[in-house]
């Protein structure tokens, strides 16, 4: 481990010089094509053996060990998001709007310091490796995964076994956050259009307001997290979109709201589901409007960490002695990593990039998220090793 850590440490300016390349020119969801053109050129520079255009973006690379043992995916995200950074370093985003605030750009340069790391200790792995730079995280439906393992990307050599790793803002830098069972969580969307019938603000008898509805239907439905779901059973529920109106004294004909349900288990999630449509029909049908309601389909599953293999993972994580390894609580966002794990068993974890001296505060998502590079090093250490341990 020590050995590795050194090379990791002689990498350490090349990661950093590749995040920050990335980090300067974000691409958004299934456009990620400079990204990826860095990702193959790379690889290609390590002697790793590269496929590119896997489900659109998407780049596989692969290192033959010559063994029979068991083969090992490691997976990297490479997508932006749509958010004006705030943040201001050297390598700020130079393109409008578009920023990486997830951290995606430091998981390609991690990944692809593992690769580099692995490539010199090819004589060690006792079965294939093989990375997986995904395009499209962000985008919560479809995602990249999806088209990945469609275009043949954990088939030949078939995976035995999938690992990720995401950079988060509200651990502290240097700390890898693990948990096996049900770590991220099943995000669904919805789309609430409450019809009415537009009129004269002075004349609200006269119409039926979508206004007052929509009010009422969203405070309804948080009655089905707080009232109707089993408290013990994780679940939330937000409206984080409404639309309607133009003007002050007019009543519109139609307000849309638009929200997200998160759950981890099936049956909580259809009885939610039941219980948000009723409560927005029968409120909306109080007041006199209409409704139509549409849930996003197939989204991503629940980020499901396999115990014996996340047990493993941890003991591995804990020989980088300059890190620290927590038991962490699960988190109610989704990942479709997820995906890979339905083919193979996995396990997704986290690596703290938390630090106030350095600035680095705000969570993902945020366009004053920045990362403590520092940590980034300890990250490529972390797959290589996970790599070496399950390869054989
Ligand atoms: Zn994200
Ligand atoms: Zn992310």
């Amino acid at each position: 481990m020590q050995e590795l850590i050194k090379e990791a440490t002689l990498l350490e300016p090349k990661i950093i010089e590749i995040r920050r390349t990335i980090h300067e020119n974000p691409e958004l969801a299934y456009h990620e094509v400079a990204t990826s053109k860095l990702v193959a050129r790379e690889l290609r520079t390590m002697g790793v053996e590269v496929r590119t255009g896997v489900g659109g973006t998407g780049v596989v690379g692969l290192i033959r060990s010559g063994k029979k043992g068991k083969v090992v995916a490691l997976r990297a995200d490479m997508d932006g998001l749509p958010v004006q950074e705030e943040v201001d370093v050297e390598f700020s985003s130079r393109k409008r709007g578009v920023m990486h605030a997830c951290g995606h750009d430091t998981h390609v340069a991690m990944l692809l310091g593992a690769a580099a790391l692995l490539a010199k200790h090819r004589n060690q792995l006792g079965g294939d490796v093989k990375f997986l730079f995904q395009p499209a995280e962000e985008d919560g439906g479809k995602g990249g995964a999806k088209p990945m393992i469609e275009d043949g990307a954990m088939e030949n050599p078939k995976v035995d076994y999938v690992f990720g790793l995401h950079i988060i803002g509200d651990l502290p830098a240097g700390v890898f956050g693990i948990r096996a069972g049900p770590f991220m969580a099943k995000p669904d969307a919805f789309r609430i259009r409450v019809i009415g019938r537009g009129g004269h603000g002075s004349a609200p008898h006269d119409a039926i307001d979508p206004v007052y509805i929509a009010a009422q239907v969203t405070i309804a439905i948080q009655g089905v997290s707080g009232r109707m779901v089993n408290p013990i059973r994780p679940f939330v529920l937000s409206v984080c979109s409404v639309h309607g109106g133009s003007k002050n004294n007019v009543i519109p004909d139609e307000v849309v709201l638009e929200g997200t349900l998160r759950t981890f288990e099936r049956e909580t999630r259809s009885k939610a589901i039941a219980d948000i449509k009723r409560a927005v029909f029968s409120t909306c049908q109080a007041y006199g409007g209409r409704c139509v309601i549409e849930f996003q389909k197939d989204t991503y599953p629940v980020t499901y960490n396999d115990e014996k293999t996340t047990e493993r993972v941890a003991k591995t994580l804990r020989k980088i002695r300059q890190t620290k390894t927590r038991l962490i609580d699960p988190y109610l966002a989704g990942e479709d990593f997820s995906r890979f794990q339905r083919k193979a068993r996995g396990t997704f974890y986290y690596l703290g990039t938390n630090n106030p001296a350095k600035g680095c505060v705000s969570p993902n998502h945020s366009p004053r998220f920045k990362v403590d590079e520092d940590v980034l090093k300890y990250g490529a250490v972390s797959l290589a090793s996970v790599a070496l341990e399950f390869a054989r």
